[in-house]
């Protein structure tokens, strides 16, 4: 692509997901990005100075690839095109780029407040570390309603991060609500965007400052690498550039960042489908008698319908499944599916369900249960890109089976 970056935003989400961060390669014109291994780059030798020739935070100048490498430069190139955001930094896994952000924006002293529903290692990593051993002063809320977000600010609140739709409870925050909160008290807003499959919603136009992703869910797809990113405001994604990457050390492989650029190329018709499927599976299980709830954004029944609507494009292909038997034929309904894989992870080409444990299951689970949320035990579904009537059929034949 020979365009300026600032006319690809005029360009439709296809075309951007196909385009940027992509070009012809200078040495072979192969019209493939090569996948760059070397670990040391030429530095500028007639610089004036050394130091001109040695930025370890200018993203399109290479000199070790923990600061930065081609690959990963390309991919966020297009990831930046595609979120509609200045710059973006990419991490070797979702908690990376996630954790990374907030070890470079906040200090000891500091009030975050954050979704008391977000991803589980989110979740530990503020609990245990930054608020028990860091200092960091951390106010859990339910941030579906965003009077309890503005209830919880303080004169040192510093920022404030959303997760929506939740993992794994899919429950909806309003961002721009949630955004115009955080301005009136100059706060950074984060939104973990991860759910939505990045081109269902765009919470930068809502007023996001950044929007992260784990890329191993949607943007991946296909169940075979790991990564992250943070997306948004270039002044702050320099400064998480350079914790994350050049002080951290949560910098993704070249191979990966080639895999995860071919992936999203297709990431916008991918999720077409993951949203269709999804909403007709979704009402044929809202409709079984042996279906206690659905919980889908998708569906009028949803707590958040409304704002779902309201904010996003396609409502993915994530839902949750109370099912009315006991406790122990959770297992019959999971060990006779034929198609549908028991596993953690989301997002895959092929469905997946993962079962969250009731209290009494597992002494360890703590933070896994939301019986607040949504009950104690309960399935996480996601549907992945099959023929949605097998795996309707999948699931009839399996519920088929319970009493
Ligand atoms: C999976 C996930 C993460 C963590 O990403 P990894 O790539 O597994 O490190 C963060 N947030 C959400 C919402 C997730 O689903």
């Amino acid at each position: 692509m020979n365009l300026p970056f600032e006319e690809t935003r005029k360009l439709g989400e296809a075309t951007r997901a196909i385009h940027c961060g992509e070009g012809v390669d200078s040495e072979t014109k192969a019209i493939r990005r090569p996948i760059v291994l070397g670990n040391s780059f030429e530095l500028n030798s007639s610089s004036e100075t050394l130091a001109e020739s040695f930025d370890w935070n200018d993203p399109d100048a290479f000199n070790y690839p923990r600061s930065r490498h081609p690959n990963a430069r390309y991919l966020e190139e297009r990831l930046a095109g595609m979120e509609g955001g200045e710059d973006c930094v990419v991490s070797s896994s979702g908690v990376a780029a996630i954790s990374g952000a907030f070890f470079t924006l906040l200090s000891a002293g500091d009030h975050m407040i954050s979704s008391r529903i977000c991803y589980i290692g989110i979740h530990g990593f503020l609990v245990d570390h930054f608020a028990k051993r860091f200092g960091v002063e951390l106010t859990l809320v339910d941030s579906t309603n965003p009077e309890a977000v503005r209830a919880a600010i303080r004169p040192n609140t510093k920022l404030i991060h959303i997760e929506t739709p939740a993992n794994p409870t899919t429950l909806v925050s309003d961002i721009a609500a949630i955004s115009a909160i955080a301005k009136s008290i100059g706060a950074i807003f984060t939104v973990d965007s991860t759910f939505s499959g990045l081109v269902t919603q765009n919470p930068i136009a809502l007023g996001a400052d950044l929007v992260m992703h784990s890329l191993t869910k949607y943007v991946n797809g296909h169940g075979d690498s790991l990564g992250g990113c943070v997306t948004g405001r270039k002044d702050l994604i320099s400064q998480i550039r350079l914790t994350a990457s050049v002080h951290l050390g949560a910098t993704i492989s070249p191979f990966t960042a080639w895999l995860l650029m071919r992936s999203a190329a297709t990431l916008p018709l991918r999720m077409k489908q993951h949203c269709e499927n999804a909403m007709a599976i979704a009402r044929y299980l809202e409709s079984h008698p042996k279906v206690k709830l659905v919980r889908y954004p998708g569906l009028e029944s949803h707590p958040q319908h409304a704002i779902a609507k309201k904010q996003m494009t396609g409502f993915g292909g994530m839902m949750n499944v109370i099912l009315k038997c006991a406790k122990p034929d959770y297992f019959t309904f999971l060990k006779n599916l034929r198609l549908i894989t028991h596993a953690v992870c989301l997002g895959h080409t092929e469905s997946l369900v993962q079962y969250y444990p009731q209290e009494g299951d597992n002494p360890d689970i703590g933070v896994l249960n939301y019986p607040e949320d949504i009950g104690e035990g309960f399935l996480r579904l996601s549907v992945g890109l099959e023929d949605a009537k097998d795996l309707i059929a999948d699931l009839a034949q399996t519920l088929e089976k319970l009493p």
